[in-house]
């Protein structure tokens, strides 16, 4: 894939980039490596103090790294505003918190002395997909920096400019040169990568070849990954929850990003005897949403980001209804504009043989399921190879406890949106990946662990 700017909005090419040759790469790498060295002794305080500065250039500069996100992925600019103030949050969360997470752990043993120690490991390549293009990375970038390491980016091929943003960010907020930069390369330059004996490991967001062509380079070399790959996930509705808020929340959860979001719901499963109304009203939110330019802020829904994401859902939708779904709106994309638009679109009548019923819908497609009882609600829910978030949605406390018992996923969220937070941990079971990001799991993920024992 070419590494190039273009507007998923209109489809007009606007920049190309010249991916790094090999003596470029190498070069990069040694000052990586370079700058690990220094960096790795400079104390927590100093850290935290570019890590903050980062957090300020992004909150004030927000409108400018917001624009760069909406042209290049078309997310709606409310949107990418939000995104880029979240980035902000993290920078600051690990600021404040990284001394605590990794501070000295005594542990009473034989020994007089005995503690658990953490130590950075040195270069960290960081894989990262368009959808989130600041986030993902932020969320990344901020508990690694903080813990001593240093981190290369690989970003997608979609979003070069976003990755140089947020290098140029990194610099600028006082970090040394060297301690992150971002390579623009092909994805095929990333088992390579992985065989250098400075890169230690990676950590990779997007879909599921993606993970296992990392995983596998990483595995041949003995170094850790972590991965965040797709989900696909439940939004439970039973009897007794507070449906209009229910209805929101689904519509919010699944439209999120324009429908491009790993955690966003994406099987809504609901009890029969609520299922009409439910169903009724969805519809109704759906078809009330804005589609169109995502600059203009009463947007809703903007373009996905690239016409293989609608070539792709837009098959995927077909095989769904040749295996018998019923489109109750939407299920095409849309021809009377330029850019890559699909419309809200709702599937029901998805019987568990339809293979799209184990699938992943990257885009604004929703899939309703109706079920007679909670046994049959968890039964569907877990009946995906992945095991990312779920949302579910009752006030019926006994329910509430088999579903965040019973329910295979990272993550439940009773009565509201699944989403990421700093102070909690995110990841996936399954085919979804393995490894947390964020809160103190986060960053423990890419330290050395260091037993420390002494007579
Ligand atoms: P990809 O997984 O292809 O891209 C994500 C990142 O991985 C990009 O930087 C990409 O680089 C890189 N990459 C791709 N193939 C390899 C490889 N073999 N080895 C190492 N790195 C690789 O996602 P797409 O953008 O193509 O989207 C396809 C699907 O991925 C979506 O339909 C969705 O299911 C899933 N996805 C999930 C996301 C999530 O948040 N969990 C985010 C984005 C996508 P390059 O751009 O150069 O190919």
């Amino acid at each position: 894939m070419a590494i190039a700017t273009i507007n998923p909005a209109t489809g007009e090419l606007l920049k190309t980039f010249e991916p790094l040759n090999d003596a470029e790469i190498a070069e990069k790498l040694d000052l990586a490596q370079q700058a690990f060295e220094k960096y790795q002794k400079i104390s927590f305080q100093e850290r935290s103090v570019w890590m903050q500065k980062a957090a300020d250039i992004l909150d004030q500069e927000k409108a400018d790294f917001a624009k760069i996100m909406t042209l290049e992925m078309g997310k709606p600019f409310k949107a990418a505003i939000a995104e880029v103030e979240k980035s902000a949050h993290v920078c600051r969360y690990y600021a404040e918190h990284a001394t605590e997470f990794l501070a000295d752990v005594s542990v009473k043993t034989d020994a007089s002395h005995s503690f658990v120690k953490y130590q950075p490991l040195g270069i960290i390549l960081a894989v990262m997909p368009w959808n989130f293009p600041f986030w993902q990375v932020f969320r990344f970038v901020a508990p690694a920096l903080m813990a001593g390491n240093v981190g290369l980016l690989k970003h997608a091929s979609n979003v070069p400019q976003c990755a140089l943003a947020i290098e140029e960010i990194i610099q600028r907020a006082g970090f040394p040169t060297g301690v992150f930069q971002t390579l623009l390369i092909g994805a095929a330059k990333v088992a390579d990568l992985m065989s250098d004996d400075r890169v230690k490991a990676a950590t990779l967001t997007g879909s599921e070849p993606a993970g296992a062509s990392l995983a596998a380079a990483s595995g041949k070399q003995i170094k850790k990954t972590v991965l965040e790959l797709g989900g696909s996930d439940p939004f439970i509705v039973l009897e007794s929850a507070d449906l209009e808020a229910a209805v929101t929340t689904a519509t919010t959860a699944r439209m999120l990003n324009n429908g491009q979001s790993c955690i966003a719901a994406k099987r809504f499963i609901v009890v029969e005897t609520i299922a009409d109304k439910f169903e009724k009203l969805l519809l109704e939110k759906f078809q009330a949403l804005k589609i169109g330019d995502p600059m203009e802020s009463e947007t809703d829904l903007g373009p996905l980001a690239t016409p293989d994401i609608i070539k792709d859902l837009d098959q995927q939708v077909q095989v769904g209804v040749k295996n018998g779904a019923k489109v109750l709106t939407g299920g095409h994309a849309l021809s009377d504009r330029p850019g890559n638009y699909y419309p809200p679109t709702i599937l029901t009548d998805i019987s568990p043989d339809n293979p799209v019923a184990q699938e992943e819908f990257f885009g604004p497609v929703a899939m309703l399921f109706r079920v007679p009882d909670i046994d049959a609600a968890i039964k569907i829910a877990n009946a995906t190879p992945f095991g990312l978030g779920a949302s579910a949605w009752t006030t019926n406390s006994q329910e509430r406890d088999r579903l965040i018992e019973e329910i295979e996923a990272g993550s439940v969220f009773i009565n509201g949106m699944v989403k990421s937070d700093p102070r909690l941990p995110f990841g996936g079971i399954k085919r979804s990946g393995y490894g947390r990001e964020l809160s103190i799991q986060g960053i423990h993920e890419f330290v050395n662990v260091k037993t420390v024992w002494v007579k």
